[in-house]
């Protein structure tokens, strides 16, 4: 019998990128650009490609906006993902080929679907100030990275009170506490604001997980994890330790092991490398399965693929 990968086939033959039991490992963040600013990539980095469907996670700043799109993106295409947006300060103002117009501030969650095809614009509104946020990726399963595009803005997110702390809930389900938020595939992922101490966070132990820390740091079994850094933790834990000895902000991503290996290419993810190519070139092109952004922001062409050079 074939079929996809499921969670008991993960001990007989576990993934290179997905260990059975608990471990720790970290991983330095590597500094990109994104348009104007530097971000902080803690994935996908060479030796984790995915934390349970998250495939990629970019902490963009602090920084401080002075000049007018001092944080604007361009209009670009996504497929086969979703975008979380999670804004820690200041204020970013989203649209897309859906007609979707909507600011976010910090507290609220833009979550984007490109399933066939989206392409959107991430632009600076009238704020000055201090700027930071995260934007991660959810690679879509074979179940509807088909399908058609949508978005959805969620002006209030629950928070569980801890006993040292406040966990936000942005997606998935934490000690009870349900996210508002589209799922495709098993996964969470949580905003922790500790203070000093140690914080006892519940954990699944069919999930895969990990820790970025975006201020402070955390001490994880003893090892300090700094900020940027990816602290991956593997299979099996049903709760996780974090000690801090001032306040810390970091996030908790985790989820079932994904179905299967992901393509990743500019702003894509797929299966293959046919579908990068694809996807580069339909954007290039003009190809309608993007279509328009209402957007005084340029339209970024997508670089082609190394392996066609
Ligand atoms: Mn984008």
């Amino acid at each position: 019998m074939s079929g996809p990968l499921r969670t008991e086939d993960a001990d007989l033959e576990p993934r290179a990128d997905a260990p059975a039991t608990p471990e720790l490992e970290i991983t330095p963040a590597r500094e990109a650009r994104v348009g104007s600013h530097r971000v902080r990539r803690a994935l996908p980095r060479r030796s984790r490609r995915t934390v349970g469907a998250w495939c990629f996670l970019d902490h963009m700043g602090p920084a401080t906006v002075t000049e007018p799109d001092g944080v604007g993106i361009g209009t670009h295409p996504h497929i086969g993902l979703q975008t979380v947006t999670w804004l820690l300060a200041g204020e970013l103002l989203h649209r897309d080929t859906l007609g979707s117009e909507q600011p976010i501030r910090p507290g609220q969650l833009n979550l984007m679907t490109a399933g066939h095809g989206v392409a959107h614009a991430e632009e600076a509104t009238p704020y000055r100030g201090t700027f930071q946020g995260v934007q991660l990726w959810v690679a879509q399963p074979e179940a509807t990275r088909h399908d058609a595009p949508a978005f959805e803005h969620h002006a209030a997110i629950p928070r569980v009170e801890l006993p040292r702390g406040i966990a936000t809930v942005l997606v998935g389900e934490l000690a009870g506490t349900h996210s508002p938020a589209r799922r495709d595939t098993d996964h969470i992922g949580v905003d922790l604001d500790l203070w000093a101490g140690v914080s006892t966070i519940p954990l699944r132990p069919d999930h895969e997980h990990a820790v970025v820390v975006l201020d402070g740091t955390v001490t994880v079994a003893g090892e300090t994890v700094a900020p940027g850094s990816l602290a991956y933790l593997g299979l099996g834990r049903d709760e996780l330790d974090l000690e801090a000895s001032d306040p810390v902000r970091a996030l908790l991503v985790g989820g079932a092991p994904f179905e299967s290996p992901v393509v990743m290419w500019s702003n894509f993810v797929g299966r293959t490398r046919d579908e990068m190519v694809a996807a580069t070139d339909g954007w290039n092109t003009g190809a309608d399965r993007f279509g328009e952004v209402d957007s005084r922001l340029d339209r970024i062409p997508a670089p082609s693929p190394p392996w066609t050079a």
